[in-house]
């Protein structure tokens, strides 16, 4: 995840953002859409406010773009700031994550456990306050079948003298045995419940 996808600039006077790099109109900078006019020009480092004046483009390129064949690519990139009206505030950024575009830990953390930790039932459990921090690893953990049982040991290439269950005959000890099958842990579980 970019912060560009998570943050948005908003132009105000122009003043405190990059023409070229900053992604301040849509998604991208102008860089990566015109190339060959960023080769072209004097001061890479401009901020917007030093290329659109009074709504009128200002332009310092090291040579003419028409005479490269560029003049087609300077009309549209005209056209794409031809909306632009600079005001007399700060730029800021705003967060995309959030109705107000305040940034929050909690708003971010939503986005990055739907995206990249997909794991059904366990969003409740990870948010749930009263539980001991070393509980809710642990049950990360055993939800993501990473916790060190012997087949998850023997499957990384660990020795262990058996993966079978040592309280079972003949189970083999993975996750969901050692939490929910075995007969050991059946007992344990009956009496915390019972
Ligand atoms: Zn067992």
């Amino acid at each position: 995840m970019d912060v560009h996808d998570i943050f948005d600039v908003v132009i105000e006077s122009g003043k405190q953002t990059l023409f070229w790099y900053d992604p301040w109109l849509g998604s991208g900078n102008l860089k990566a859409k015109y190339p060959s006019l960023f080769e072209l020009e004097s001061r890479k480092r401009c901020r917007v406010s030093d290329r659109i004046v009074d709504s009128t483009h200002v332009w310092r390129w090291k040579s003419r773009p028409v005479v490269l064949g560029l003049d087609s690519a300077v009309s549209a990139l005209s056209r794409d700031i031809s909306n632009i009206r600079l005001g007399t505030g700060s730029d800021h950024w705003s967060c995309k994550l959030s109705v107000d575009g305040r940034y929050s830990v909690s708003s971010l953390r939503k986005i990055v456990d739907a995206t990249h930790v997909n794991i059904p039932g366990t969003s409740d459990i990870l948010w749930c306050k009263a539980v001991p921090i070393k509980v809710l690893c642990f049950v990360w953990r055993a939800a993501q079948d990473r916790i060190p049982t012997a087949m998850a040991l023997e499957k990384r290439g660990i020795v262990v003298n058996s993966n079978l269950c040592c309280s079972c005959i003949g189970i083999p000890e993975c996750t969901g045995h050692v939490l929910m099958d075995c007969s050991f842990a059946t007992v344990i579980r009956n009496n915390i419940l019972g």
